[in-house]
């Protein structure tokens, strides 16, 4: 594969790497914009967040924020942006999905947020109304694992009240292979 981030997955190029588990690694960008700067990749190889389910979302986010928190932490950022450049007419360079954590400092020389990178869109801005209705979603929606958990934590309590009823029979084992949770309560990542 010629994805420049695989390859750092595999080691087959190295990167300044600040934390890696089975699924995801945060690494320092080669061209930094600002002191710091990390990126934070799933990896398996998609292009896209919307290719991603969304415990790897999830996960992903997860270690998004302790990056982030550690960065302040430990380099002294007082703040930061997190970018994902999304598909080429969005910027993307490397085709494989990274999230940007880029720390910013108290004595930011370049101009802040958006104001830095994109314009008003005075047009956009006279249709608000007329957006919001084309791109509104109507469901609601609930993230996957959190369907599972509640499955999972209804079909625990069903089994606790029959095993309540008769403490002869044995004890169901539930295994979800694809909970988001361990069984002590911490996440996992699928
Ligand atoms: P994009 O524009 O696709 O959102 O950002 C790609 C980022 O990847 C850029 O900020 C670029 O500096 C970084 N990058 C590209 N090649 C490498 C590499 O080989 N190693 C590291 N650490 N970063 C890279
Ligand atoms: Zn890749």
């Amino acid at each position: 594969m010629e994805c420049v981030f695989c390859k750092i997955v595999d080691k087959e190029i190295p990167s300044a790497t600040i934390y890696e588990d089975a699924n995801v690694m945060a690494f320092l960008d080669i061209n930094p914009r600002f002191k710091g700067h990390a990126l934070v990749i799933p990896k398996i190889h998609v292009t896209m967040l919307d290719e991603l389910g969304d415990e790897a979302i999830a996960h992903l986010f997860v270690v998004v924020k302790h990056v982030a928190d550690t960065l302040k932490k430990n380099l002294g950022a007082r703040g930061y942006n997190i970018i994902i450049n999304n598909g080429r007419v969005a910027g993307q360079v490397v085709p494989h999905l990274h999230v940007h954590v880029i720390p910013r400092y108290e004595d930011n020389k370049q101009g802040l947020g958006f104001e830095a990178a994109f314009p008003v869109d005075e047009e956009a801005k006279k249709q608000l109304e007329e957006l919001a209705k084309k791109a509104r979603i109507e469901k609601e929606l609930k993230p996957e694992f959190v369907t599972k958990k509640k499955e999972k934590e209804e079909a625990e309590a069903k089994d606790e009240k029959k095993e309540s009823k008769s403490s002869s029979e044995p004890k169901l084992k539930l295994y979800d292979e694809d909970s988001y949770f361990n069984d002590d309560g911490t996440p996992r990542f699928v």
